[in-house]
């Protein structure tokens, strides 16, 4: 985990410059999407319906914490349901941010211990072991997507270099994922190598990688594709 967390350029949890801090809660201001989620509607067919606070678990000044983020909600006049959104550090109906899961993913993966003991003892408290398997479980099968997010948002920062620059080592899996292997499908392994691409561009690229990780996020939820979880 110390592998990422001197990557990190800013204290504050949201990284993208769309989460203001107000008083004791973050406040999301997003731009409302062309369409309603839910029916179709065009802009203008909905509008805006307060928000509504919700808590998050996340890290802030290099330790988790449990902060209160808000988000705008939107009523929509065709079908007559809310939505809302959520900023780019923060997956749909995720109680912890991107990327705090991506930490607890990558702890299991490179780490030689199993579910159980994977996760260092200030995360541990936090997350439970059954949290990080379901979250595994999840990630494994969205692993051709998440790679395949990073890696063009790596491209488009190397560019016109390529992106194979930015890993000059390779990328092989670690001895303690070859071990797992055995248990775990390639998956496990592509998955590995997903986070792998966003850490060592985040270190070359010098970008914090909860950038990197919420513009994966954002170009996924723009082209309507699933990304991480
Ligand atoms: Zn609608």
């Amino acid at each position: 985990m110390e592998s990422w967390l001197f990557l990190l350029s800013e204290r504050g949890p949201f990284t993208s410059g769309e989460v203001f801090r107000s008083g004791g809660i973050y406040v999301y201001r997003g731009e409302a999407p062309e369409a309603c989620p839910r029916c179709g509607s065009r802009r203008g067919r909905y509008h805006s319906h307060g928000g509504f606070l919700r808590w998050l678990r996340t890290f802030v000044d290099g330790r988790i914490d449990r902060i209160r983020l808000r988000k705008p909600r939107y009523l929509c006049l065709t079908c007559h349901q809310t939505f809302s959104l959520d900023p780019p550090e923060v997956l749909p109906y995720k109680r912890y941010s991107s990327f705090l899961i991506v930490l607890c993913l990558w702890s299991y993966l490179v780490s030689m211990a199993g579910m159980h003991h994977c996760l260092p003892g200030a995360v541990s408290e936090d997350i439970s072991a059954r949290t990080v398997a379901r979250h595994l479980s999840l990630a494994k099968a969205l692993a051709v997507e998440t790679q395949q997010a990073i890696r063009e948002v790596l491209i488009r920062k190397t560019e016109p270099r390529p992106v194979e620059d930015l890993f000059p080592g390779g990328l092989d899996p670690p001895e303690s994922l070859r071990r797992k292997q055995s248990k775990e499908p390639d998956t496990a392994g592509m998955l590995w190598r997903a986070l792998s691409m966003l850490r060592q561009g985040a270190q070359a690229l010098s970008i914090d990688p909860r950038t990197l990780l919420a513009w994966a996020q954002q170009s996924s939820r723009a082209k309507k594709r699933s990304f991480l979880l």
